[in-house]
């Protein structure tokens, strides 16, 4: 629980599930900011996409929301006492759809700038799904062959195919600004931490960390895979982007969670889920991080335990870790991913091999990754 409660007022009530609402918050040093929980368009897990809008230098608003929620974005900022025609910048935490997703019909509305991560403009192009080498991976040549026999192509890609407007309209818009890390614009300060995607950014105002999916209460944000881009689109792509490792993968997603606990326990998260949830809001800081590795922590344990006994495939591993419930329909694809990202992260400690047909085996004590954690926890 963070010391400091940043809520200074409420300007509308919403749901019990975040949608709606729009808040007043304030920094430790008296600084304002706003808040408005902006509905999906569907109902999801996650609940609304919170955005965030700030004065510096021009108002500054953090993320928009889903496909199809510009009318809930407009509707929750015609409640606070600001013009739309002072908006200067938005800036996207992340390239993914609930956070992007109405930037189309936001530069159609305003003249303001979209702002991102260096890595946001060259990926836009692309469904990174569409643009990974799976075939220069067992365990992702794996993922593929066992969803395509349990899961239809079109629900395995069912999101995408129902997101194809954002899609092409995303390819269009235009970025004027490629933050870095360590970059500082008037009085935010930007820290790259990628992971749970390769463009994840939070931003630093005062004593607020507005943190995008990076650290979320309640939920774990899921974390990408190793990713190595085909040769054709990788040719495309900036230098920095051409070695994918620093920016892809369970271990990056650590690190990077490792990066933000270092900047010292004193920030107020300011979430893009789950701000409020439940009727209440969720007031964390970034010891949040250390759950949340504790979480993947036990998943690898448990990973390896299976594999001891004799659990030996990814499907058949994915079964034995996640509850029925989760493994419906086109949900095995992400449950299995997810094994992915973890099975991934014990190769790279050497505690597992993968040999050519798929078959997982435990290499010494297969404890190498608990050492891992421990340097990453380390701060
Ligand atoms: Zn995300
Ligand atoms: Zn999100």
């Amino acid at each position: 629980m963070s010391q400091h409660i940043p809520l200074k007022n409420v300007i509308r009530k919403g749901n019990d599930n975040g949608d709606g609402w729009v808040i007043q918050l304030e920094t430790q040093t008296g600084r304002t900011v706003y808040g408005i929980g902006v509905a999906q368009a569907s109902t999801g897990r996650t609940g609304p996409t919170w955005s965030y809008i700030f004065e510096n230098d021009g108002l500054t608003i953090i993320d928009l929301g889903t496909p199809g929620s510009f009318d809930n974005f407009l509707d929750g900022y015609s409640q606070l006492p600001l013009s739309t025609k002072d908006i200067k910048r938005v800036i996207f935490t992340h390239g993914h759809s609930d956070h992007d997703g109405t930037a189309h019909e936001f530069c159609s509305f305003s003249n303001a700038e979209l702002w991102a991560h260096k890595n946001y403009a060259p990926l836009k192009k692309y469904k990174i799904w569409e643009i990974q080498d799976r075939e220069s991976s067992v365990l992702q040549k794996e993922l593929m062959r066992i969803s395509s026999i349990l899961i239809s192509e079109s629900d395995r890609f069912s999101r995408w195919n129902q997101y194809s407007d954002y899609y092409s309209n995303k390819k269009n818009t235009e970025i004027s600004r490629n933050l870095s890390d360590q970059e500082s614009f008037e009085d935010i300060q930007i820290v790259q931490t990628p992971g749970h995607s390769p463009d994840q950014i939070v931003l630093l105002l005062d004593n607020f960390m507005f943190t995008g999916d990076h650290i979320l209460p309640e939920i774990t944000p899921h974390p990408t895979s190793n990713t190595i881009i085909k040769k054709e689109v990788s040719d495309s792509l900036p230098s920095f982007l051409k070695n994918t490792s620093p920016w892809f993968g369970l271990g990056t997603y650590l690190n990077s969670l490792s990066t933000t606990m270092r900047l010292g326990n004193e920030y107020t998260i300011l979430p893009a889920h789950r701000l409020h949830n439940k009727g209440e809001f969720n007031w964390i800081d970034q010891s949040r991080g250390l759950e949340i590795i504790s979480h993947h922590e036990k998943r690898l344990k448990r990973i390896i335990q299976r594999l001891n006994s004799n659990s030996d495939s990814l499907e058949d591993l994915t079964r034995g870790i996640f509850e029925k419930s989760k493994l419906l329909g086109s949900n095995i694809f992400a449950a299995m991913s997810e094994i992915v990202a973890h099975l991934e992260f014990l190769e790279d400690c050497k505690d597992i091999q993968v040999s050519n047909v798929g078959k997982i085996t435990v290499l010494g004590e297969g404890d190498s990754y608990i050492k891992e954690l421990d340097k990453i926890r380390s701060v």
